[in-house]
Parts: C-alpha cells; structure tokens; sequence
C-alpha cells in the first residue's frame, strides 16, 4: 500500500498519550461487515454504510471501498458522467490512478496518496475513470470514496475542488512510533491536516504495525467510526477483533484506542485503517441517487434541475466516452 510513507517514524511529531486517570475511552458499540456492490460501470466495491443499522455516520453519507483489487488489462472501470448535489465527494487513491473530469473545468490525476475533495453543493456533473494506462494494462487499484453531507445552509454553496496532493498530508506517528498517521482533513489531537471542510471533521489513514497501539484523543463532539482497509486488530479497551472491511461504530468518549494483531497475513502486513469523525449535522436527509438534500421538494427541483441543464453540461472533449 504505497500511501504516502514515512522512512522514519521516530522524527515525526507524536501524538500524546491520553491521560489514562482522566479519559474515557470510546467503546465499540457496533461492528458492520461491508456488503459488496457493483457501483458505475461495474467496479466492485465495499459499502460498509449507508445500510440498515439507522443513522450511525452523520456527517457522512457513504463509503465505498474500492479493491485492494489487481485489474487484468480491459477490466478496469470507472463511473462516467453523472451529477451530484447538496453534499461532497472524497476520493483517497492509495494504488493506482483514477482521473477526474468535471463540467466545471475542474478535476485532475488521483494518484499514489492523493485526496481530491469535491464539494458539489449546488451541482456539479462530474467523470470518475481510470486512467487509460490502468485500463489498457491492469494493475493494482485501492481507494476509497466518502461522501460527506452539507448542512441546509450549505446545500447551494458553489462547488469546489481541493487536491490534497500525498506531500501535503500531516504526518504523525503514535506515542510508541508503531503507528504512521496521516491527517487527511480536520486535526488530531491538534495536529492540522490540509483538507478545509465545510462542518468539523477528521478525516485520517493509519498504518497500525504488527503488535502496535494506538490511543488517540478524540474529539468528544464528534462520532467515531474506524473502518479496517486491511489487516486485522482490535478496537475499544474490550478489544473487540476488526478485520479487513470491517467498520467499527464506536460511542461516547474522548479518546479512541486500537490495536494490531501480532500476526498479519502476508499480503497485507499492517492493519491499515481510516479513522473518520465529525461533528453530526442532525438535519432530515433525503437522498436520490446522486442528490443529497434535506426534503422530497428538493429532490424533485434537483431533478429538474440536472434536466435542464443547470448542473452543467458535458465538456464536449469527453463525449467518447459515452
Ligand atoms: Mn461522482
């Protein structure tokens, strides 16, 4: 899992042990195993929500787990051309490429590491395809997508891009130095990383080495949800196993702690996770499809909105791809 890596822990700013006296760590109060699905032109994916637990990742709506997977040439697919509204698309590439196209000349090359965070607020028309040389090729291809909700005041807020580029991600390591953090967005622990978000959120990739720990702060506000990309471990001072596309809701506390089995398999010698947290919008959600809004009028106008065009159009370079 070439994500950006760090040569040598032990120099990174670590990050401080909770005050065991005075913490109260967040039990786990759910695991989900992620069901598969087919999602664009037929990519597989692992959706550990939404599904039918109830409201348990408020701020966010989604998250799709694409692969560790190894493409044989001709078989790698993207998700053409298709709308969005009222929330925002985050794109982590751990392996191989992905290219975006928007109808706002935005988008760009994913790649090794790299975050695009697409805020669609008022529309967007947006093209997720890998690049041509996975295509042609194959190869290997992990990432991830979260969709991350947007307030009603924020629902028609123009869109916007931010490509958080590998370079750029806070690097932080745990007390012990088994543990490489990279801060995607938010902060931790008051460690800043580069993704600006629109509510508070924590958007972090951790890399647990065989045997390690994790105990890490954790904003009481926020909810708390640790999904496994690979390897297996524990979560919560009961130590409750998590394994390879697993998520772990955890409850009320202010601080998070997990750990890595002694003994990992050998393609994936690490327990990897995400860590995601946020501050809950607490507003109605009405979804359809690519629209996120907060009522079924909403959805509606969204519809006829996408009908007529005001989303955008399709740049016409891209229309082979149809
Ligand atoms: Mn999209």
């Amino acid at each position: 899992m070439p994500a950006v890596t760090a040569s040598d822990l032990l120099v990174l700013p670590r990050i401080e042990r909770p005050d065991p006296g005075t913490t109260t760590y967040r039990p786990v109060s759910q695991v989900i195993t992620s069901p598969s699905f087919l999602e664009g032109a037929g990519f597989p994916v692992r959706r550990p929500f939404p599904g039918p637990y109830g409201n348990i990742a408020d701020p966010f709506l989604l998250l799709d787990h694409i692969g560790a997977i190894e493409y044989a040439p001709g078989e790698a697919r993207g998700a053409p051309w298709h709308p969005h509204r009222g929330f925002e698309t985050v794109t982590y590439i751990m392996d191989g490429a992905f290219r975006h196209t928007d109808s706002n000349g935005g988008g760009g090359l994913i790649t090794d590491g790299a975050t695009q965070w697409m805020t669609a607020g008022a529309g967007i028309l947006h093209d997720e395809m890998p690049t041509d040389e996975l295509v042609q090729k194959g190869g290997l291809f992990h990432g991830t997508q979260l969709w991350v909700n947007l307030p009603a005041r924020l629902k028609f807020t123009p869109p916007r891009y931010q490509d958080i580029t590998a370079d750029r991600v806070a690097l932080l390591s745990s007390h012990d130095g088994g543990v490489l953090i990279r801060v995607i967005a938010g902060d931790l622990d008051g460690h800043k990383g580069p993704g600006v978000t629109h509510t508070p959120i924590a958007y972090a990739h951790a890399t647990l080495a065989p045997g390690a720990a994790l105990e890490i702060p954790w904003r009481p506000d926020y909810n708390a949800l640790v999904y496994v990309l690979a390897g297996r471990g524990t979560a919560g001072l009961d130590r409750e196993p998590i394994d390879d596309g697993q998520l772990a809701v955890l409850g009320a506390g202010d601080a998070l702690t997990l750990t890595a089995d002694d003994l990992q398999d050998s393609r994936s010698p690490n327990l990897d996770v995400l860590m995601l947290g946020g501050q809950p919008i607490n507003e109605p959600v009405v979804s359809y499809g690519p629209f996120v809004m907060n009522t079924r009028d909403e959805i509606l106008t969204a519809i006829r909105d996408y009908q007529a065009g005001r989303m955008g159009i399709i740049p016409a370079v891209h229309l082979p791809h149809l």
